[in-house]
């Protein structure tokens, strides 16, 4: 029998209320699993042993008695780190929330128990989701499972590799500028950041609200659709969140897809890279009826400077609630002095977290505010304009998730500037608010490269039409040997 571990989401579920195998059974061989490659790969802050026992019990059980056992009954997901879970530390692996425990769920994880999911563990980020490489992280970098020489992606680089590492089926990931799609594509598993607004930000850490989405993260299309079925659609809590319960499915294979393979993104990535892209378009155009052009983004040369003005604006904003104070009429005790006190309580932040606060106050001050911030905006709805002008043109554009293959652990992270520009094929999906994807793509030097799949808003069953097409016609799906 083949490990239980390996499954997709919809396998784990079907096998679970067929009682095929028990929910039990297959939670304590993930656990096995974990224990055995968690040393290697340091995919989570938390791991959550004994209640994801007891959960995979009362799904058993739940089976048994004929009750329904939900959509994805027994599926263990992990949950990035900024994603409060009630009853488990929320750390967002910075040192300032080490010990923060939310008194609620948020509400995608609320959606995904309510299916029957289980939390099997709280996945390792950058500190409050900054960074593209996991390498910021109180808790340690985690490493690539394809070469743990390597970084995984960032800032969901735990969610990604514990996927691919084969410790949980599907993870949730939040993408502020690429950050489910850039580990997705290092770590050569699925990830998808939806149109904003079409999943709840409630429970989720703010970074920088007016870009951020929460998205799921599997090993195929169809686990990436199993989660978004279950956690998309409107919420009162969050009131970002767009109208309806819209559900996907892989059903129906679309035929004549009209594919825009960006120039601009093909252009600024390693040849190693570009082949690979290349290929997959070709792949595409294999398929019945599809056909693939060139298309040009122009703007896109703005996103980079355009993302880290606004993300580092909202960060400095957002961040400002850690401040160690909560109301009260002059409590002070003797001696107290704001400046020193609010200094040492803003310590607990890491380097890049305080870099991206001191820029972000910048582009806000009051000499600097049109100069950065005002254009900044100015660029979102100029690329805004360009991209929908194309998806007149297109049903989807594709190029390269990410422009270099994963790199070695400490290699650019003495270099912020070097660090951004990794981003650069990401950041516009986020600025634009429209929905974008990661499928493997293929190989290069034995290291993973994915392909980004972008779509019109709320046109995210066109993009896992054009994802499945190409996942099916393509078979890079395959693990790491660990
Ligand atoms: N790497 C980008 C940043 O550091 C994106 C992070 C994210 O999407 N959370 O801002």
């Amino acid at each position: 029998m083949v490990a239980l571990y390996t499954l997709d989401a919809g396998q784990v579920a079907a096998g679970v209320k067929s009682r095929e195998f028990s929910a039990e059974e297959y939670i304590y061989q993930l656990l096995e699993r974990i224990e055995k490659v968690e040393p290697k790969v340091n995919a989570f802050v938390t791991v959550n042993n004994k209640e994801a026992i007891d959960r995979a019990r009362a799904i058993d059980k739940k089976v048994r008695d004929g009750e329904q056992a939900g959509a994805l009954a027994g599926v263990a997901v992990s949950v990035k780190d900024n994603i409060c879970t009630k009853g488990i530390k929320t750390t967002c692996a910075s040192r300032m929330l080490e010990a923060y425990v939310p008194p609620y769920d948020a509400t995608v994880v609320k959606r995904l128990q309510d299916a029957g999911a289980i939390v099997i563990g709280k996945a390792n980020l950058d500190e409050f989701a900054m960074g593209s490489t996991t390498e910021f992280s109180r808790h340690g970098t985690t490493r690539n499972p394809w070469d743990i020489s390597r970084v995984p992606g960032g800032s969901s680089g735990g969610s990604a590799a514990s996927v691919a590492a084969l410790e949980c089926t599907v993870s949730l990931g939040s993408d502020t500028g690429g950050s489910v799609r850039c580990p997705a594509s290092f770590c050569s598993v699925v990830g998808l950041k939806p149109t904003y607004g079409l999943i709840s930000r409630y429970g989720l850490v703010s970074y920088a609200n007016s870009l951020e989405q929460i998205g799921p993260l599997g090993r195929t299309v169809s686990d990436a659709v199993s989660v978004l079925n279950v956690i998309a659609g409107a919420d009162e809590n969050d009131h970002t969140t767009a109208g309806g319960k819209p559900t996907y499915s892989l059903q129906e294979r679309k035929k004549g897809l009209r594919v825009g393979l960006v120039q601009e993104f093909i252009e600024g990535a390693d040849p190693a890279v570009a082949k690979v892209i290349h290929k997959a378009a070709d792949t595409l155009v294999g398929q019945e009826g599809c056909t693939c052009e060139q298309a040009s983004l122009a703007s896109v040369q703005y996103a980079l400077a355009s993302y880290y003005t606004i993300a580092t604006a909202e960060a400095s904003s957002n961040l400002a609630r850690y401040d160690n104070v909560r109301y009260g009429f002059d409590l002070s005790p003797e001696g107290y002095e704001w400046n020193s006190y609010f200094a040492k309580a803003r310590s607990n932040f890491g380097e890049e977290v305080k870099r991206r606060i001191i820029v972000g106050s910048y582009v806000l001050s009051s000499g600097y505010y049109g100069k950065y911030y005002l254009k900044a905006q100015q660029v979102r709805s100029l690329l805004k304009r360009e991209l929908k002008a194309l998806f007149k043109k297109y049903d989807v554009l594709i190029g390269p998730t990410m422009p270099i293959l994963p790199f070695k652990i400490g290699e650019k992270i003495d270099d912020p500037l070097k660090m951004y520009l990794v981003d650069i094929d990401t950041v516009v999906a986020n600025l634009t608010g429209m929905p974008a994807m990661s499928v493997p793509a293929g190989f290069a030097d034995g290291l993973p490269v994915g392909l980004q799949i972008m779509a019109d808003e709320f046109q995210e069953q066109t993009m896992l039409d054009a994802a499945y097409l190409f996942e099916q016609a393509a078979k890079v799906q395959r693990s790491p040997e660990l």
